[in-house]
């Protein structure tokens, strides 16, 4: 079988002429041993302008094209630096730049008539990928390499959950493989540029999704077309991959040079943002191997490469997690809570009105259910509770507190190993840190404890001598 690389670039290795010629670099290094499918974000800062576009255009702000303006001007800029060199690709993509800055304007300009929606932002801020994407394979272009462009609009199927998207993988998979397995097989072609970010309903309405949702356009790529070639996905960030602890908080942190799928996406549940959470399932689904690299060092061996294989080392617990800022909700009552019925009537209504349950915490006395919700939640929930029929009831104590942290040890077979909850009791404890309640998050992968936010950043740094520290000093192992 073919080599296949899916290499995803962000907005970080999209700003000046250096990335470009960085860029450059790595899909030369690449080509040699395979064929490379691109897909990129939008230029550094892009996608923000064109929110705030969006925004501005929907409060009849009459003067908000100075902002398109601006987005105009930066991509002109990028282009007279880059594609200085070869005159009829300047041209050609000078001419698609205005053409599409025109389009940004109008529909600007009608949002007021047909009404603001989360459909028009989707069309709007996918502009930004569709430029970025289309410059960086002319410049390829311009750089002697074989090069298509592809909108993915036109191969990327989604449900219509405008602005958070979820892909259709079995629909997608067909027009993926129909419109670049021809191409990959020909001659003529080495690179596939694909705008990452969005995609279009079964009836052609564009949709996103969600910030940094480049990284899944390449996962679902790597996926619809794991049958045909051998391949990996690469996702180059400005950050070598996923580290062990937070750096802002942990005073010493380690890479994960391998990790699991499972492990990796404990991680990206509890707030690491180094890769869109849903592009992990993904590529566990298909299992493709991939791989975060550091773009300013793209030689290095440093990196995290996630597979399928839990890597069992001495060390259960892989890394050690946090979110800042939650709050937490205990309904009580003696005689209600005991009955059938009440969890899933609180989940409902809470699910009805979109509020993300972060944690629930069973506790062996059945009078009170507690679970964390987002900090900006807090407000809602306490009105949706108290006022409604069946809560809002006398025998229902409500209780809300908004000073909460959750810390985690994360890492496979956690809760199956002796030991662990006792240590963060322990360890968290000999230093006067209170653990308000236990929880077990999304899977058994982790051991939550919820903690006053006032000592976050310590109970950290505790556990992180506590599990990942101790052991390493003395036995001076690799952290793998
Ligand atoms: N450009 C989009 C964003 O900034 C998508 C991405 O970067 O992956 O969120
Ligand atoms: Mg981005």
């Amino acid at each position: 079988m073919e080599n296949l690389v899916v290499m995803k670039f962000g907005g970080s290795c999209l700003k000046d002429e250096k990335s470009f010629s960085q860029i450059q670099y790595i899909v030369k290094k690449y080509r040699e041993a395979s064929k490379i499918i691109i897909v990129a974000s939008a230029l550094k800062g892009i996608t923000d302008k064109l929110i705030d576009f969006y925004k501005k255009s929907c409060k009849e702000e009459p003067k908000c094209d100075y902002i398109i303006d601006d987005i105009f001007n930066i991509h002109k800029n990028m282009i007279n630096q880059i594609l200085i060199d070869d005159e009829s690709e300047f041209k050609k993509t000078f001419e698609f730049l205005k053409k599409e800055i025109s389009e940004l304007k109008q529909i600007g300009g009608v949002i007021k008539l047909i009404r603001p929606s989360m459909q028009i932002q989707d069309i709007i801020i996918s502009y930004g990928e569709k430029l970025s994407t289309f410059i960086l394979s002319q410049y390829l272009k311009s750089k002697k390499f074989k090069t298509e462009y592809i909108s993915s609009d036109e191969i990327l199927l989604t449900d219509d959950n405008f602005g958070r998207a979820l892909p259709l993988l079995e629909e997608t998979e067909i027009k993926v493989t129909d419109r670049i397995i021809p191409l990959l097989q020909s001659e003529l072609i080495e690179i596939i540029c694909v705008t990452g970010f969005y995609g279009s309903t079964k009836d052609k309405k564009i949709t996103t999704f969600g910030r940094g949702g480049s990284d899944l356009t390449a996962a679902i790529l790597a996926y619809c077309l794991r049958i045909n070639f051998n391949l990996k996905v690469i996702y180059w960030k400005n950050v070598k991959g996923f580290l062990n602890a937070d750096p802002r908080i942990a005073e010493k942190t380690a890479l994960l040079k391998r990790i699991s799928y499972k492990e990796a996406k404990e991680l990206a549940f509890f707030g690491s943002k180094v890769l869109h959470p849903l592009c992990l399932d993904v590529n566990e689904k298909g299992n493709i191997p991939s791989e975060i690299k550091f773009f300013n060092d793209p030689d290095s061996d440093e990196f995290t490469t996630i597979t399928k294989e839990i890597v069992r080392g001495e060390k259960v617990i892989k890394a050690i997690t946090s979110i800042y800022k939650l709050s937490m909700v205990t309904v009580e009552s003696d005689t209600m809570v005991p009955l059938t019925g009440t969890a899933s009537k609180i989940f409902s209504l809470l699910g009805d009105n979109n509020v993300n349950i972060v944690f629930i915490s069973q506790s062996s006395s059945e009078n009170n259910i507690t679970f964390g919700i987002e900090f900006e939640d807090s407000m809602k929930v306490s009105f949706l509770l108290r006022n409604s029929d069946f809560f809002g009831k006398k025998w229902f104590r409500i209780k809300i507190n908004n000073d909460i942290s959750l810390v985690a040890v994360i890492g496979a077979g956690v809760l199956h190993t002796p030991g662990i909850a006792g240590r963060v009791f322990t360890s968290l404890g000999d230093d006067n840190i209170n653990i308000k309640a236990i929880a077990q998050g999304s899977s058994e992968l982790n051991f939550t404890a919820i903690i006053d936010r006032k000592n976050c950043d310590k109970a950290i740094n505790i556990l992180y001598n506590e599990f990942i520290n101790k052991s390493r000093s003395r036995k001076k192992e690799e952290i793998n």
